[in-house]
């Protein structure tokens, strides 16, 4: 089996960074046993009817005004049911171990063995209940040998439950301990002030709402050990927000998804890709991944010095893990999810922390990325987003000079190459649309004078709109004669044959397996028409509406112009 020989598989050449392992050189040769991988804490045992045992959803019935009350504050503070969570122990038992059976069958060996590690817990005003869990669940989890210690790092909280509590708390948890960042500075500057003190070989970063699953450490150090220049993700379950369900791992291959982005530079997931499929040839083998959600993950510190840590003028929340996430692949390393790893995350639909101005710092942390490791493509991204290309051209992204240099010194590769050979299924928009020298248009009516609008994203087909005051939105055309919304890159110019509808639907050319759809060709002629081919009908201002009509070359409601 592919993991058991791990430590055989040395790489022909060996990396910069080698991971000397826990035990020295002259030992036996042999596996882990199961009494070498005990945990710190052993779980006390459940009732099986406890609110959330085995990981099941918590469910309140008949609250009482005051029970109501509690939680509507918590989920406000929170933007999670934090109700639910403190009437859930705080040692939970997760239940039977449902990974894929290659996953059960793993073993490890201990000669050389695997690597130790600090778990590092960044948090800002983080629940009791979900910090503690988190802390409890790598402490009934992780191999007491393998752990280092446990860091909490505080991001400046000014809950009172997060202070001398806390301190007093974990005082009877030996191995934890509590750093604390005296003002808020966001989470890259609290992970790398954790990075620093941290003691272990390598580091496992986690967000401070997580529960781990049995088995989820070893197989991260595994493959560390194998190959020091991988930063490995376990295989991230959710924990439902509302009832702090933990989805369990099923015992199927390949159904996982791996980390993306699009060209607003937020992550998203998306299911594996058939050639990565074809590759592995068990349940026990890596996921390549393109980005990393970026909250959970395992670097040895060693690799995380070399490869440049993270970009410390980033501030709060943003951008680090797609930051991270090209820098990694463009400078030689790669990143990897470990299905056999599984560790729930509290996923969230809002931010429960405040910023100083709004979502300002958010598009800043992107604006550095995309100077730094984005070449031209950050044109796209600029073109996407109005604020990023203010940021821009006001040059208020701070200096990003380190960093560029960082970029030489690794002699990192481009960003076109991170597309073509990290990423090719990417949808890849014209680094400059058709009409050169602008950034962005608007699509205007020459004969109503009004502007082609959309609701952003809509799913049913609706009227489109054409106003004459108030903004539009940016369109571009694109060299395939696409007319795409700008927003995201992913929204078309539809035409629906035999019908005057025109609506706004997803572009079904969205990587190089697909093609461009005969519906959402247009052809701009020389006297600014907009033409879909297989209706043979042009696009048309029409009273406040845009419609699809017999294209007539001299009526001014059917030319438009890209301004
Ligand atoms: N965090 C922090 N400082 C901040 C914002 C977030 O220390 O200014 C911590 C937060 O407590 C969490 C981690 O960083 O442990 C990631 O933030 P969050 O969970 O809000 O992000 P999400 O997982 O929703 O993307
Ligand atoms: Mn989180």
């Amino acid at each position: 089996m592919w993991a058991s020989v791990l430590n055989l598989r040395r790489p022909a050449h060996p990396p910069a960074v080698t991971l000397p392992g826990s035990s020295g050189p002259s030992c036996p040769p042999g596996f882990y046993t199961k009494e070498e991988l005990k945990p710190h804490l052993q779980r006390p045992p459940q009732d099986p009817r406890a609110p959330g045992a085995n990981g099941k959803a918590f469910f309140s019935h008949k609250l009482t005004p005051e029970e109501h009350y509690e939680k509507i504050l918590g989920y406000s503070k929170n933007k999670f049911n934090q109700f639910a969570s403190d009437r859930i122990s705080l040692h939970r038992d997760l239940g039977e171990d449902t990974r894929h059976p290659d996953c059960l069958k793993q073993k490890f060996w201990c000669c050389p063995g695997l690597p130790t590690t600090s778990v590092i817990i960044v948090f800002h005003n983080e629940a009791w209940s979900t910090l503690l869990r988190t802390v409890y669940s790598v402490l009934h989890t992780a191999p007491a040998a393998l752990l280092t210690e446990i860091l909490l790092v505080d991001d400046a909280s000014t809950d009172d439950h997060l202070k001398t509590r806390l301190d007093e708390y974990v005082k009877r948890l030996k191995i934890v301990r509590v750093l604390r960042q005296r003002e808020r500075k966001g989470l890259v500057a609290v992970r790398l002030l954790g990075a620093q003190a941290a003691r272990g070989e390598v580091l496992t970063f986690l967000d401070s709402h997580c529960e781990c699953f049995p088995g989820w450490l070893e197989p991260l150090l595994a493959r560390l050990a194998e190959q020091p220049t991988a930063v490995v993700s376990p295989d991230i379950v959710n924990i439902d927000k509302d009832n702090l369900k933990f989805s369990k791992p099923r015992p199927a291959m390949n159904y996982h998804n791996r980390g993306s982005f699009d060209w607003v530079l937020t992550f998203g997931w998306e299911p594996i890709p058939s050639e990565e499929k074809k590759r592995r040839k068990n349940e026990t083998y890596p996921i390549r991944t393109p980005t990393i959600a970026g909250g959970l993950f395992s670097v040895s510190k060693s690799y995380f010095e070399h490869i440049g840590t993270y970009d410390d003028q980033m501030e709060f929340w943003g951008g680090e893990n797609l930051e991270m996430s090209f820098r990694v692949w463009q400078c030689g390393g790669q990143l990897e999810i470990i299905p056999c790893s599984v560790v729930g995350h509290i996923f969230r639909k809002k931010s429960p922390h405040t910023f100083p101005a709004s979502s300002f710092v958010i598009i800043r942390n992107l604006v550095r990325l995309a100077e730094v490791w984005m070449d031209d493509y950050k044109w796209v991204y600029y073109r996407t987003t109005r604020r990023a290309a203010s940021i821009f051209k006001a040059n208020s992204f701070g200096d990003v000079t380190e960093r560029r240099k960082l970029r030489e010194r690794l002699k990192c590769r481009n960003f076109s190459w991170y597309l073509e050979n990290i990423y090719p299924e990417a949808y890849v928009p014209d680094i400059r649309p058709r009409e050169q020298g602008k950034v962005s248009y608007f699509l205007k009516n020459i004969g109503w004078k009004c502007f082609l609008d959309v609701k952003t994203k809509q799913l049913e087909p609706d009227m489109l709109k054409c106003y004459s005051e108030g903004e539009g939105q940016y369109f571009e055309y694109t060299s395939k004669q696409e007319v795409r919304l700008s927003v995201d890159n992913k929204w078309c110019l539809h035409a629906n044959p035999g019908k005057a509808l025109v609506s706004l639907e997803l572009c079904r050319l969205e990587g190089k397996a697909t093609m461009v759809a005969p519906e959402q060709v247009w052809i701009l002629t020389q006297t600014n028409h907009l033409k879909n081919p297989l209706s043979d009908n042009c696009l048309t201002a029409s009273e406040g509406y845009v419609i699809m009509t017999k294209c007539k070359p001299t009526i001014l409601n059917q030319s438009w112009i890209f301004i």
